[in-house]
Parts: structure tokens; sequence; C-alpha cells
């Protein structure tokens, strides 16, 4: 598969304004060679490198300088991962510390960012402190920051100095009546602003802001949440609006309202969008701008490969009895970038190579695509327990599920599930009993399940619900497995156009 996720903004691509640009680099697949090399082994900005490579957020950043409806950075809990959520507060230099360890233990960790709990640049001393140690010892790693964009003109110079070349800006909206629905204040020149005047500065910042870090050739960024009823027919036009100004990747997630979290939304009833409307409205964005699909919405402490969290094993005690040779880490980690780099580029190289020369795993595959079959299917979801781009692991172990949409035009990832019921704050959190029900709710849209192996008894549970449990792919790349099958399927007789999933007929 190629890095078709990512078409990078021209004015992105070239490294000047949105206005001038004239998109002089080479297209390959949608990626010019130039944004795939500044991408290639980003987990965020690349759904391809978000198999293989890892990342880690450091808390240095405490303070906000605004209140989201969404937010409330108290709670915490060793089952939540969320935006917002700590366990630990660092020093910059503790935070340097845990870098440095994390990368020497986890070599494929190369993306560095802060993300909170608070606003990184409203913490400007305990972030920038933090990216010049680390601009100087660990010159490997990539550096990233996400804001919600109030003070980011002043700052934008400075981000440049220290080569972050990937922020995050979120924008939930670029209307001051949206706007007053969903920020209560900020914190302005020194005093708080309230209401549709609050709302009207922090868009006027975030995009003036966006404008600045494209025009310096900075790769941007938009997360939006998705908040039914407030923002959600809203966001296509938020969409084109960050992506004119330079914006070459929007990630609209979820909005998290539980009750026991105790933002105002939980606390008010507001609902959380199904899995079907985030589709449907990323589906709705992606006519005008690049989506972002596979965002776990990570704590601000997270460590590992998306979808993972091994913060546990980086504690300031654990970190504090670790020797660092950073110098011979990095030659380790430079040896598995290369080699990363080669099996992507071998896996871009097979998904356009013809038969003739494909590998005999891949012959095996296209046996099955080849089998007689109706021209078009229907599309159909699949949930996968997936590791490093396979289908590798256990139904009873994994903690999530990528959900891959498979139809005559491929397999295209579409979002993902958490394993267990999300933590509710409430004395259901961590109940094993209540696992295999939330997950099989979590897949309720889902027709088949590939996994390495699966037990008799959720075998039997997820076909009870029409969710057809999978275990012959093990070990087999995920969009190949997903591909076989849909043509066994298609080839069944089973995905008629028009003709709804077996269990729901
Ligand atoms: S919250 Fe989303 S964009 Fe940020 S590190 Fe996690 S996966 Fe990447």
């Amino acid at each position: 598969m190629d890095l078709p996720v990512i078409e990078p903004s021209p004015a992105a691509a070239a490294g000047c304004s949105a206005d001038s640009c004239g998109a002089t680099a080479r297209q390959v697949d949608g990626l010019s060679d130039a944004i795939r090399a500044r991408v290639q082994d980003h987990p965020c900005y690349s759904e391809d490198a978000h198999h293989y490579f890892a990342r880690m957020h450091v808390a240095v950043a405490p303070a906000c300088n605004i209140q989201c409806h969404y937010c409330n950075r108290k709670y915490d809990c060793a089952n939540e991962s969320r935006p917002g959520v700590v366990s630990e507060l660092l020093t910059p230099d503790q935070a340097v510390r845990k870098t440095l360890a994390v990368a020497a233990a986890i070599p494929q960790m190369s993306v560095l960012g802060i993300a909170g709990p608070g606003d990184p640049l409203a913490n400007p001393e305990r972030t920038f402190e933090t990216f010049r140690q680390l601009a100087l010892k660990a010159p490997d790693i990539k550096l990233c920051v996400s804001t919600n964009g109030l003070v980011l003109p002043d700052h934008v110079e400075e981000l440049a100095r220290y080569d972050i070349d990937h922020v995050t800006i979120t924008i939930n909206c670029v209307d001051p009546e949206i706007g007053a629905r969903i920020y209560p204040w900020i914190f302005w020149k020194n005093r708080r602003v309230y209401g549709r005047e609050a709302a009207a500065i922090l868009i006027g910042q975030q995009q003036k802001g966006l404008e600045m870090l494209s025009a310096r050739g900075i790769l941007v960024k938009v997360n939006s949440v998705l908040i039914p009823g407030v923002n959600d027919a809203h966001l296509p036009e938020v969409s084109k609006i960050v992506k004119a100004k330079g914006a070459f990747l929007h990630n609209v997630m979820p909005l998290i309202a539980e009750a026991g979290h105790g933002t105002f939304y939980g606390v008010m009833g507001q609902r959380s969008p199904q899995p079907a409307e985030l589709k449907a409205l990323q589906d709705a964005c992606a006519g005008d701008m690049n989506m972002m699909r596979h965002c776990r919405q990570c704590r601000a402490d997270a460590v590992g490969l998306l979808g993972e969290d091994r913060g546990a094993e980086f504690t300031l005690d654990k970190i504090e009895a670790m020797e660092v040779d950073y110098e011979a880490a990095m030659v380790v980690r430079a040896a598995l970038r290369a080699q990363i780099a080669a099996e992507l580029a071998e896996k871009r190289a097979r998904a356009h190579a013809p038969a003739a020369s494909a590998t005999p795993q891949v012959i095996k595959f296209q046996h099955q695509v080849a089998k007689p079959a109706p021209a078009v299917g229907r599309p159909v979801l699949m949930a996968v327990a997936a590791k490093n781009g396979l289908v590798a692991v256990h139904f009873g172990h994994a903690r999530e599920f990528l959900v891959y949409e498979a139809s005559a035009a491929g397999a295209r990832l579409v979002g993902h599930r958490r394993a267990a019921s999300y933590c509710a704050g409430d004395e259901t959190c961590g109940d094993a009993d209540s696992v295999l029900a939330g997950t099989i709710r979590a897949l309720a849209d889902c027709e088949v399940v590939l996994c390495s192996r699966i037990g008799y008894e959720p075998w039997g549970q997820l076909e009870a619900a029409g969710i057809q449990p999978n275990g012959e792919y093990a070990m087999q790349p995920i969009e190949e497995a997903v591909m076989a099958v849909w043509n066994e399927m298609l080839a069944a007789g089973r995905l008629t156009v028009g003709q709804p999933a077996a269990r729901r007929a």
C-alpha cells in the first residue's frame, strides 16, 4: 500500500504562502516526495507509519488559557485515555530524561509531542526549555506541539527556531456563535473574556497562527471535536477554510462526554457521536481535505505505538534508575528506521506491482481475488485485531480493533474501536466480565472480525450478534486479508448491492 492518506496542501508542500504556491514538487500517489520524507516516520501524520512507529507525550504544560466544555484536566484513571489526562506532571529536565529513556528503550519511538495537560503555548518557558534541550540531545526525534491556538501567533518564530516541523491546532469552529457554545471563556490580555467575544478572538488567533505556520512551510494538522448538535453540520466548512489557509490534514475526533469525567458536556448529558456519524462526517469533509482516521485521542503523557500506552514502564522513579547511553541508542534507532523504511517501500512496491512480479504470498491472495463473482459488491466493515500492519492479535488480547471498509475500490481504514467499554469513571470501570459485551457493542456495525486466534466462547457470542469471527488470516498483511475475506463474501453472493448484511436481513 502506498501513503495516499496524506495529500499535502500546496502551501505546505512548497513551503510558501497559500496564495503564491505553484505546487512544483513531484507528486507520487497524491503525496510529494518532499512531504513523504517528512511524514514517513510520523505515526500521526502517516497512516502507514502508525503501524510501525511510536510517539510519546511529555506532560510539562499544566496551565491553560481557555476553557472548553469537553475538558476536565483533573480526572485520571489507569484505564482512561483521552486528551488532558496525565498521571505525572514533569519539569522540563524530567521530561528530557524521560524522553531519552523511552527513545533508548523503544527505538521505533520517532516523535515527541507536548500536548498538555493544559496548553503548551500557555506554558512557553516549560515547553520551549524542553524543546531546546531535546533539539540538542536527541536530534533524531521529531518534535511536535499541539495547541488551542490562542497565543500561537506570538510563538511561530520560536517554533521555527527549534525546528518544530509539525503543529496541531484544535479548531472546532470558524463561527463565533457556535464557538460560544463550546468555549465559556478565554484568558486574554490579563482578563477573562466570555461568550461570543471570546470565541471570536480565539478563532481569529487560530486562523492567523495557521497562516503564519503555513507560510513557513511547517506542517499543520487541524483537530476538531465532533459535538453532535453543536458543530456537526459546521465542520465541513471548517475543513474547507483550514485547508484554504494551509492545513494539510484534518482530524475530526468524537466528543468524549462521560458524566463521571466531570466535564460540562458530560454533566449536562451532551451525547457523543456514534461511529457511523463520525465516519459520515469524515467522508463529507474528505471531498475537500485529507482526513486522519487513525487518531486514538491519546493522553497527554501517552507512550508507545498508537493504541497502546506503556507509560507505566517509564514513571519518574523507574527512569531515575535507568542508565541511558543515547549515542549508542541513536545507532540502533537509525538502523531500525532504515529497516522500517525498506519494509514500507517494499509494501508500496508490492501494492503497485503487476501480478507476474508479486511474491508467492500476494499471489495466494490474488488467486482468491480472481474467483468468479459479480462485478460489484456492497461495502463491508471489518474489525481487525492488528499489530505492525498484520492480523496479529488474539481476539481476547486485543485492546482495540482497527475498522476497515472493504469494497470494490479496495480496503481503507475508517476508524478504530476500543475493545473494552470505554471507562465511564464509575463502578463498571475495569470490570472484566463486561469487556466482551462492551467489545461486541463497540463492533456492532462490523460484519467480520479478523484476528490471529479466538476462543470458543467469544466466537459464539460474536456469531450470535451477527459478527463473523475469522482467524484464517493470522499474520497476513491487513489490507490483503480484508480484501481476501471481502472477495470470499462476494463470490458467495453475500454482497449484492442493495442487500443488507445477513444479520440485519
Ligand atoms: S491524539 Fe491523535 S494525533 Fe495526537 S498523538 Fe494521539 S493519535 Fe496522534
